[in-house]
């Protein structure tokens, strides 16, 4: 369980971060992270029916024997098993495994973007930031896993990853900032001098209102040309709290990549299945996962373009 593994401070207290080969770091990245997806699996499967992500421990979907700690490893048990239940050899879905392996690989990305790449210095607060872009990796990856299987993205992580933000970009404010914390460009003047901390949670309200808001009049306007909803309400909520993570240029760029990545995919999809309804909760995820590891360098490539950089 996730309570086991060594914190990261604990982590860089006891070894300087350039005195460790990186493979150890991406190897407990690896590590935690699919403990942490093996705990989104119960999130997917639980939060949907409204039951407790805590209590009862899991049991198999087929006898319902509580699944026992050692059966319970993350991607090795089910490895072990063959993708079987110890008891009646029912079978055991592979999608357990492949998010508890995708969980790991994300966090491994996150920790060598942000931490551990040239450029990125591991300094404490690198640490911290990475942290806060691995929860909400945890969160995107949830309301997708229960977007694909319901099409609804519950209010649980919506809107209650919504109020938090503007709290965690104070704490956290490389999020809403980016790495050099600069006052964006938006941003009045007179502004400029206010703490950090304050212009960070100001972006993240500002990207709640604008990610939310675009979500919305594309929402509408869709409903107003095609007769019929384009995206659901949730999408609204969704793309409100990922503006509050990411402010107001995650908002709109998460938004523009969801695009592109989600129009490709749902192309491919109407040719294999014919079947035209594609959820765009994943999409927006991945969008905003693209721009939480990359949306700087993006920005940091397209002003110096304009001129600007
Ligand atoms: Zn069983």
């Amino acid at each position: 369980m996730p309570s086991s593994a060594p914190t990261p401070a604990a982590l860089l207290a006891a070894a300087p971060l350039d005195q460790v080969p990186h493979a150890f770091w991406w190897a407990a990245a690896v590590l935690f992270g699919a403990n942490v997806g093996s705990f989104l699996n119960v999130v997917a499967h639980r939060l949907p029916m409204g039951l407790s992500v805590v209590r009862p421990r899991s049991r198999c979907p087929e006898c319902r024997t509580p699944i026992g700690a050692l059966d319970n490893i993350p991607i090795l048990s089910w490895m072990l098993l063959r993708g079987r239940c110890r008891g009646c050899k029912g079978r055991i879905s592979a999608r357990y495994a492949a998010v508890e392996a995708l969980t790991g690989v994300l966090f491994a990305v996150v920790v060598h973007v942000l931490v551990i790449a040239p450029g990125a210095a591991g300094e404490p607060s690198r640490w911290i930031w990475a942290g806060a872009v691995a929860v909400l990796t945890a969160a995107l990856l949830a309301a997708s896993l229960i977007d694909l299987d319901h099409t609804i993205l519950p209010d649980e992580i919506t809107l209650g990853w919504m109020w938090p933000a503007p709290v965690v970009a104070a704490l956290v404010p490389e999020l809403t900032l980016g790495a050099d914390l600069g006052a964006p460009a938006w941003l009045p003047g007179a502004c400029e001098d206010w703490p950090v901390r304050v212009i960070a949670a100001v972006a993240s309200l500002a990207g709640i209102v604008v990610g939310g808001g675009i979500v919305w009049g594309i929402r509408a306007s869709g409903s107003l040309i095609l007769g019929k909803e384009a995206m659901g309400f949730g999408d609204v909520k969704f793309q409100g709290m990922i503006g509050g993570w990411t402010g107001p240029a995650g908002a709109l760029l998460s938004l523009v990549a969801a695009s592109v990545v989600g129009a490709a995919a749902g192309v491919v999809r109407m040719i294999v299945t014919k079947d035209r309804y594609v959820p765009f909760g994943p999409f927006l995820a991945i969008g905003a996962w693209l721009f939480m590891l990359w949306g700087g360098a993006f920005l940091g490539w397209y002003l110096g373009l304009l001129g600007r950089g």
